[in-house]
């Protein structure tokens, strides 16, 4: 039986691509009233909304960027004013800006701090705020249902992407300290770590059949990931079929952090 969402609310940010597209597209057919945010290309954020309306579906798209408090405060108060109020969040938006160490700018270090970490601190702190004024809903068992875009990042150290392996590092430690934080009120916060997922941010990692190889070592299960294997992940999360899990980090990774160069002994 596939999971409902139905009677339930979902804001994506970064939805206009990649994973957040397809979770945003996901929560959608699960039934929910979806907010997709977009940075700054509003066609494919109003595509999706085409797309939901025309299968049956609600969905709006915002404008913001999630590393301005105001601009998160104003993604809310369109989602109330449109649906009244929320019951599940993805922060989602997320960044590379590669250097070697020593040539890091900073600049670029400050902005995937800004954009992956604190853009998902104040995304968070909006949903938890908005959950508890809004107080319980009959459509969940749980009061608030956020979910936080991490990486395999969080665990493998990753050379030449410190301030992105940092960004999702800090959001682990984010997500559990939340998590055992607002327990007692009954909103579940979880986190999902993708591994390689094909989206415009890694696009140099498979356009090639040469890339494709070498990144398919790294991949026990054999191939690359899409969206919708994130998108099926972030539904199940946001259901009650999740319901006694918070404070997780659910790894969506065809097996990347198994260690696959031990397999042959090392
Ligand atoms: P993507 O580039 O397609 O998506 C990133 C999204 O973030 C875009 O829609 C972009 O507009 C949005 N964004 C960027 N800056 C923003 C800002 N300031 N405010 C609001 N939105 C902003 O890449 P993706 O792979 O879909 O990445 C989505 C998330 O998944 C990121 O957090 C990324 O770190 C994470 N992730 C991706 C992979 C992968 O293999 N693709 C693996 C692990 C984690």
């Amino acid at each position: 039986m596939p999971l409902s969402l139905r009677d339930q609310v979902a804001i994506v940010t970064g939805a206009s691509s990649g994973i957040g597209l397809g979770v945003a597209k996901a929560l959608a057919e699960a039934g929910a009233s979806v907010v997709v945010n977009y940075h700054s290309q509003p066609e494919p954020a109003e595509a999706l909304v085409k797309q939901i309306s025309e299968a049956g579906g609600q969905a709006l798209a915002v404008k913001a960027d999630v590393s301005v408090e105001a601009d998160v405060d104003a993604l809310f108060e369109a989602c109330r004013k449109r649906f009244t109020s929320v019951d599940i969040v993805v922060a989602n938006s997320g960044v590379q800006k590669d250097h070697p160490f020593v040539d890091m700018p900073l600049d670029d270090w400050r902005r995937v701090l800004d954009i992956n970490l604190t853009g998902q601190f104040i995304t968070a702190q909006r949903a938890v705020r908005e959950f508890i004024r809004r107080g319980p809903r009959p459509v969940s068992k749980a009061l608030g249902k956020l979910i936080l875009m991490s990486s395999v990042h969080d665990l493998i150290p990753w050379a030449g992407h410190v301030n992105y392996a940092a960004s999702k590092g800090g959001i682990q430690m984010m997500m559990k300290s939340l998590a055992q934080e607002v327990a007692p009120q009954r909103i579940r916060v979880n986190a999902i770590a993708p591994g390689a997922i094909k989206t415009p941010i890694n696009r140099a990692a498979w356009d090639t059949p040469a890339a494709l190889e070498k990144l398919l070592k790294l991949i026990p299960y054999g191939r690359i990931g899409e969206p919708d294997d994130i998108g099926k992940a972030a539904v199940w999360l946001a259901s009650d079929e999740s319901d006694y899990v918070t404070g997780t980090t659910l790894y969506v990774d065809g097996g990347m952090t198994l260690y696959p160069e031990f397999a042959d002994n090392g």
